[in-house]
């Protein structure tokens, strides 16, 4: 099996360039910012406060994800109820980084990360991936981009979706995000040692893509 490690902060590119390289490979583009914002979800709905690192981790026994390809979009579910669409709020992207500095939350979702990785190709996403859930991946990618830079392609995606959030409010919760990422204890986000960081920054997507399938051409020419 082949696996490769896409890590970056929040904005920075990372499931454009998972999605479409899995695509054209054929491969599983596996989401794992999704898995922590299931988490985040459950506890909402459920009144958990996630504040709360004891009751967050009682609660892990009580949810199940799991991850289904249907017409090639990448669906998750929370004790088989789709919640692909729901996970996507500003609140829930927060709460998931709340959730993700709680080293029962990491442990849960490292171990079935791992398992998924164990049976076929696949793309990975998140922060910690090439550090801690997949440190042989056969090729690991860090993504950066200014934090103005994402915070103005997160504004964009939100207003195609008919999500009106003033672009100093993202930029915010950008920051946010990327304080509570870098700064965590368990599993911070980082690059790891031999992962090659592309800096996004004014590049569009497709141009990375060619990146990424020129260095798994690379990998593979030098494995025969
Ligand atoms: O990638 P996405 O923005 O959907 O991730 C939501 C949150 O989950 C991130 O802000 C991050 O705090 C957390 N996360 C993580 N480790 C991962 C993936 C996501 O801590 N592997």
């Amino acid at each position: 099996m082949i696996s490769v490690a896409i890590d970056g902060p929040a904005g920075a590119g990372k499931s454009t360039i998972a999605k479409e390289v899995a695509k054209k490979l054929g491969w599983i583009y596996i989401d794992t910012g999704a898995m922590y914002r299931v988490v985040a979800f459950y506890c909402i709905e459920n009144n958990i406060d996630l504040n709360n690192e004891i009751k967050v981790t009682e609660e892990m026994e009580n949810i199940c994800i799991n991850l289904s390809q249907i017409n090639e979009v990448q669906h998750i579910f929370l004790n088989e109820r789709d919640v692909t669409d729901e996970i996507r709020t500003a609140k829930i992207s927060n709460g998931a980084s709340l959730v993700a500095t709680y080293s029962a939350v990491r442990e849960k979702l490292v171990s079935l990360q791992r398992i998924l990785a164990k049976r076929e190709n696949v793309i990975m996403d998140g922060r910690d991936i090439g550090t801690v859930v997949l440190p042989n991946a056969e090729l690991k990618i860090f993504l950066t981009a200014s934090s103005c830079e994402r915070a103005n392609r997160r504004f964009k995606e939100q207003m195609q979706k008919g999500i009106e959030q003033p672009y100093a409010e993202v930029l915010e919760e950008i920051n946010k995000r990327d304080e509570l990422d870098y700064k965590r204890e368990v599993s911070p986000l980082k690059k790891a040692d031999d992962a090659i960081e592309i800096d996004t920054t004014g590049y569009p997507s497709n141009m990375v893509v060619d990146l990424v399938l020129k260095k798994l051409n690379e990998i593979d020419k030098s494995s025969k």
